[in-house]
């Protein structure tokens, strides 16, 4: 007796080859019926023996495609109709739209075999791709995710192309960015007055940087400037023209072998490169690495990715060497992914232009993972990652919208459980990054289809993200910036709390109207208590003590040593050294916590670095050179019941420093003293209030010498460490933590 079953599938199941993939088993199976996208995910319905039902539901719920990520399979029992095969029905447009559309995916192995097979059709065709592979939410105008809805809408399928795409046995059904060299989009190059397309504005783009010129190269989510990496006259161009003083490039290569001539990698750091997300990996770099020294001044790492498209792919091929591959904009710009903006913008900073007419709906930078101690943590989330949701511990009731802070923008919007961050927007004090601020708004409520209940924003009234939040007329949540970066955390790890949750970053509005960022808090995600902190010192000179190190350094050297040995440290760096001690004095300045802040003061003591050119730059360096350092002055935090006074640890590195102590054993000592109070505490309050594990986030812990010594001396104690993995643990993680607390505070 058959019986019929009626399947919805939610999650991330269109554009990832869901509905040919349960064709092949319905048949396979001898079951009828059929399958179709609608709005909310993919609708099956299949009939059959009882037996064949329950391993076709088994295939849908354990085995789905590899691109796919279900969330959720219902399914109930309906009447037999009786139906002659399995079909792929059309799309139902009815209804809602909650369904996800996956993010970008670098090139599969059959794609890329296409590409190398001189017999077949798309051989050397840039813009190969299939159900398994390539542009997704980049090229995504509207959902359900079909041809009509993508940047693809233009080009119409040559009956080769149409083949396939009907084609539901085939790799290519309904492949909406399915194209090939007859049908789809076409290469282009230009160099002044010269226009070449297709093979020969390939051969150009590689001659041009093989004699050492800087070309921008249209990517998946926005353009790269590119250029040869170990030639030093072509890095030294590109710095100068992009306006960029140290901050490090990141660089392609072909395979994972020639990544491994420039880094050390280890099985987790070669699986984040080479999988199809494609994020760019910072790994310790070889003595030996043949790239030029501007690439990545002063820093022990270096940022490595391999080909996120087959335009990259050839190449890299062509050039045989490793590439720089830099975001396509001038300092504090959004990257440039509109092919006029890109020309107007770029144009005067390059030797040419690699573009194409296939357009990109919606900007998505590079993502950036740190690899470490087989560890691998998301610095920056964007290609390859946006707009996969994560899942909240604690179910919104309502659509949350949730607007992050200002520095390193994410928007997030939640419905139920599932949480959809943006991708990495910039720093929101830039007007256009504001304009991307909206632009991503809108976006993510066009491809989810819904409209937030409420609001949540950062306490800080500056931010213009909480400016905008105010301007929409919603309920609003505030939520304090240090919470929800241990929220962001707790999401990560499906947990509610209570935790200890030590909070380490650069600035964020505490409770009480002073900036904090050196916080341990006892948090869940309704609520947070601060149970400690560190010493709070004056900004002197707001913005320009974050630009300024040496400014952060008067300030705790004279809550170490006091004015006058505060005033003559200082001027041996800088002639406004007692201007700065005046308004440290003032009682004028906002007070800080700020952890970031005291490694910038801490790396200018030790005359690492004055002034900073990008955020965290000062401690950057301070960590590299810490690194590989041994041992090193043993200095003690003071604690006075909840202040952690650094005051002894600063005194006794400026002596050791005076006395010739190497730097990188005081800067190994202050990394070693900052753990160790900072697990001693988050211990102690652990006992006290009877919790079992410490969550580590905020800024600071990007710096992975820092983290492995505070996890690894708190898991000696028996507690259990959650890290930051898939969310990044500086400010691109807030909005996803604000989003977390508010739906929480719905229950
Ligand atoms: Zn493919
Ligand atoms: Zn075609
Ligand atoms: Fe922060």
């Amino acid at each position: 007796m058959p019986e019929r079953r009626r399947l919805h599938v939610r999650g991330t199941v269109q554009g990832v080859g869901f509905r040919p993939f349960v064709y092949r088993e319905a048949v396979s199976r001898e079951l009828t019926g059929w399958v179709r996208n609608d709005g909310t995910g993919v609708v099956v319905e299949v009939e059959g023996p009882a037996g064949a039902l329950q391993a076709l539901l088994d295939a849908v719920e354990h085995r789905p495609p590899p691109l796919a990520l279900v969330e959720s399979v219902e399914w109930r029992a309906v009447p037999p109709v009786g139906d002659r095969g399995f079909v792929i029905a059309p799309t139902d447009r009815e209804g809602g739209t909650d369904v996800a559309v996956s993010a970008d995916v670098a090139p599969c192995d059959a794609c890329l075999a296409e590409l190398a097979d001189p017999t077949d059709r798309r051989y050397r065709y840039p813009f190969v791709n299939c159900t398994d592979c390539g542009p997704r939410y980049t090229i995504v105008t509207a959902v359900p995710y079909d041809r009509a809805a993508t940047t693809m809408a233009g080009f119409g399928m040559c009956a080769a192309c149409q083949t396939e795409y009907d084609d539901p046995t085939g790799r290519r059904f309904h492949a909406q960015p399915n194209a090939c060299p007859a049908c789809g989009p076409r290469l282009r190059w230009q160099r002044g007055a010269a226009r070449l397309t297709a093979q020969a504005a390939l051969d150009a783009a590689v001659s041009c940087i093989a004699g050492g010129g800087v070309v921008a190269v249209k990517g998946v989510g926005g353009y790269h400037l590119a250029c040869d990496a170990a030639a030093e006259h072509a890095v030294a161009a590109l710095r100068a023209r992009k306006q960029r003083d140290d901050k490090p490039f990141a660089v392609m290569v072909g395979d994972v072998d020639a990544a491994r001539q420039l880094c050390e990698l280890d099985d987790v750091a070669v699986a984040a490169l080479a999988s199809p997300r494609r994020p760019v990996v910072l790994a310790p770099r070889r003595p030996d690495a043949d790239v030029a020294p501007q690439v990545a001044p002063r820093l022990a790492e270096l940022g490595v990715m391999l080909p996120s498209s087959p335009l990259h792919v050839l190449l890299l091929q062509a050039l045989d060497r490793p590439l720089v591959m830099t975001s396509g904009n001038r300092r504090d710009e959004p990257v440039a992914h509109d092919d006029e903006d890109a020309r107007q913008r770029l144009g005067p900073l390059v030797d040419g232009l690699l573009s194409h007419d296939r357009p990109i709906a919606v900007r998505a930078d590079d993502s950036v993972a740190r690899a470490s101690g087989g560890r691998v943590q998301v610095l920056r989330r964007a290609r390859g990652y946006v707009p996969q949701p994560l899942r909240l511990p604690v179910p919104a009731r309502e659509p949350v919208l949730a607007v992050g802070a200002q520095l390193k923008s994410t928007v997030t919007l939640a419905r139920g459980a599932a949480a959809v961050s943006s991708h990495h927007l910039g720093d929101l004090d830039h007007w256009s990054a504001h304009e991307a601020f909206r632009s991503a708004v809108e976006h993510l409520q066009r491809l989810s289809g819904v409209a937030p209940a409420v609001v949540a924003h950062d306490l800080h009234p500056g931010y213009r993200s909480t400016a905008w939040a105010l301007d929409t007329g919603l309920p609003l949540v505030g939520v304090q910036h240090h919470h929800a970066h241990v929220a962001s955390c707790l999401v990560e790890h499906g947990r509610t709390g209570p935790v200890v949750g030590v909070a380490f970053d650069g600035l964020g509005l505490g409770c009480d109207g002073t900036l904090w960022g050196g916080e341990v808090l006892v948090a869940d995600l309704c609520r947070a208590d601060r149970v400690a902190h560190l010493a709070p010192v004056p900004l002197p000179g707001g913005d320009a003590a974050t630009r300024e190190p040496w400014r952060m350094a008067v300030s705790w050297l004279r809550l170490a040593l006091g004015d006058e040995a505060a005033v003559e440290w200082g001027a041996t760096v800088d002639p406004r050294a007692e201007a700065v001690l005046a308004l440290a004095r003032s009682g004028r300045q906002p007070t800080t916590t700020s952890a970031g802040r005291l490694f910038d003061a801490v790396a200018a003591l030790l005359g690492v670095r004055a002034a900073v050119t990008y955020e965290g730059q000062a401690a950057i360096e301070l960590e590299a050179l810490a690194r590989y350092a041994s041992g090193g002055p043993d200095h003690r935090f003071d604690v006075r019941g909840e202040v952690l006074d650094p005051s002894p640890v600063l005194a006794g590195l400026l002596a050791d420093h005076r006395r010739g102590v190497p730097v990188p054993e005081l800067a190994r000592a202050f990394h070693g003293a900052l753990a160790r109070v900072t697990a001693d505490v988050a211990a102690e309050v652990a006992s006290a209030r009877g919790l079992d594990a410490v969550v580590l986030t905020g800024g600071v812990f990007q710096n992975a010498l820092l983290t492995d010594l505070v996890a690894g001396d708190l898991e000696q104690r028996g507690l259990q460490v959650l890290l930051h993995g898939q969310v990044p643990p500086n400010d691109g993680g807030i909005s996803l933590g604000q989003a977390a607390v508010a739906a929480a505070q719905q229950h």
